[in-house]
């Protein structure tokens, strides 16, 4: 795999504000004329599709033990007794609307419990989940599934993981972000090195084939010295995967955020370096960079899809099955069929009673036309592998790619100039110097962009 080069007056110059790309459209064009009505028609009608048999199922267990300072994700932080357990009783109903729409024989290739926090959940509570799964999904037993997810070492005791394997579980990500004493008290979120480092050797020795950790940078106190030390305690457990994530300080979007003290983030040129070394320091030690803040080992499957060219992205960064339409259960939880997006209700109580009426919780979403199937691919083909076949892409869609995006091409003529891209008669190639800026140059095709910058929810690579 060609390496990146990580050019730093280039990264300045291009850190505006954009999308991620986990989905195109992206969910600044879901809306509220999209219903429930409307998901199910869609649902009903995957199951025609005989190239798309298999399931993805997502799980959003939204319950944290207690507040992380950075944090910007849909969750609800409580020790109320029972809450959990009153949760999957709805988790359960909502299963069951969605299974009367999918043909009983779609086998659940992928499973992705995500958070807040999925080990919240005790382990009698786990082993109910993946049961009361089982009652409405044709769940597989064979190592071609793929079920993961996210673990919180503080919450994770080491009876845990074994359990975990038992019920099919082969593949996890855990939150580190920072083993700095400093900074993990500056966002309240203290986790021993022993015992997460534990964790990893552990996950291997109960067979899980795939264990991924994310890190932050930008948080308080960070600088290269000390974020060093804890690439070293990493890079030594040798995870399978590392994602890297920026903090974006939003605290007018994040209530959480206002507790961190402004003044003891790091500068915007310190990140830019904590960045940069990053990604030397990753690379030096054997990780291949797969795009979008993930680095994998060269022997992970990742890489393997990615050199295949049948990487994907998702809502959980990568993933190397194409292929499934995603069901998403649980609060604020977003699925994807073929030509759709869809999202559950945000708040808990009007999850509950959209259930206890028995109506599926989609409160919008947005139903993808063939230009947005169009765009998506070709954005996919940017972000995942690193190239768009224009004539193939021509054929598949049945346009002359050259006119139909004649506008594009040309917006994409200053990052030519600039070494990020290669247009050549029948491909857009993204140079070395380009992988690390995928965003600018996924950004050139994205038709509801100009409009959407308006609104200023993206947040910046830096
Ligand atoms: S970062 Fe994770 S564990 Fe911390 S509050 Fe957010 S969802 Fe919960």
């Amino acid at each position: 795999m060609e390496k990146i080069v990580f050019d730093t007056e280039l990264v300045k110059r291009y850190d505006g504000p954009g999308p991620r790309y986990t989905s195109y459209p992206t969910a600044v064009q879901f809306h509220e004329d999209f219903a429930a009505d409307d998901y199910a028609r869609l649902a009903r009608l995957s199951n025609a599709k005989s190239d798309m048999r298999q399931l993805s199922l997502y799980v959003h267990i939204p319950f944290c033990h207690s507040l992380c300072y950075y944090c910007g994700c849909h969750k609800i932080v409580t020790r109320t007794p029972g809450v959990a357990a009153q949760y999957l009783e709805y988790v359960f109903k909502e299963a069951a609307l969605h299974a009367e729409l999918y043909d009983q024989d779609r086998p659940v290739l992928q499973l992705h419990l995500g958070g807040g926090t999925p080990t919240y959940l005790s382990d009698a509570e786990m082993r109910l989940l993946m049961e009361g799964l089982s009652r409405y999904y044709p769940l597989l037993s064979s190592g071609d599934r793929e079920y993961s997810l996210e673990i919180d070492p503080r919450t994770t005791g080491p009876e845990m993981l074994p359990l975990l394997a038992e019920l099919g579980f082969n593949r996890l990500s855990m939150g580190i972000q920072d083993f700095d004493p400093q900074v993990q008290r500056a966002v309240n979120r203290v986790q021993e090195v022993d015992h997460t480092l534990g964790l990893i050797r552990q996950a291997r020795d109960v067979g899980f084939v795939s264990v991924s950790v994310d890190l932050i940078y930008g948080l308080p106190h960070q600088d290269l010295d000390q974020f060093e030390k804890t690439l070293d305690l990493i890079v030594e457990a040798r995870p399978d995967r590392i994602a890297t994530y920026n903090y974006a300080h939003l605290p007018r979007m994040f209530k959480a955020q206002r507790l961190i003290r402004e003044e003891t983030l790091p500068s915007a040129q310190t990140k830019l370096a904590l960045l940069r070394h990053i990604v030397e320091y990753l690379t030096d030690k054997g990780y291949e960079y797969i795009g979008m803040d993930h680095f994998a080992l060269p022997e992970d499957e990742l890489v393997t899809a990615r050199n295949e060219g049948t990487l994907q992205r998702n809502f959980q960064g990568y993933s190397t099955y194409a292929d499934c339409d995603l069901i998403a259960l649980g609060v604020s939880s977003i699925g994807r069929l073929d030509t759709c997006y869809s999202q559950n209700l945000k708040l808990r109580k009007d999850y509950y009673a959209s259930l206890d009426a028995g109506q599926l919780p989609v409160f919008r979403g947005v139903e993808l036309g063939p230009e947005d199937v169009l765009r998506r691919q070709v954005i996919q083909g940017l972000m995942c592998q690193d190239v768009v076949n224009m004539n193939a892409i021509g054929q598949r869609f049945d346009i002359d790619f050259r006119s139909h995006f004649a506008a594009e091409l040309e917006a994409l003529r200053p990052l030519e100039a600039d070494g990020l891209v290669e247009v050549s008669e029948d491909a857009i190639r993204v140079t070395a110097r380009g992988r690390f800026l995928l965003r600018p140059i996924a950004m050139t095709f994205d038709e509801y962009l100009p409009a959407e910058r308006q609104s200023g929810r993206f947040s910046k690579v830096i």
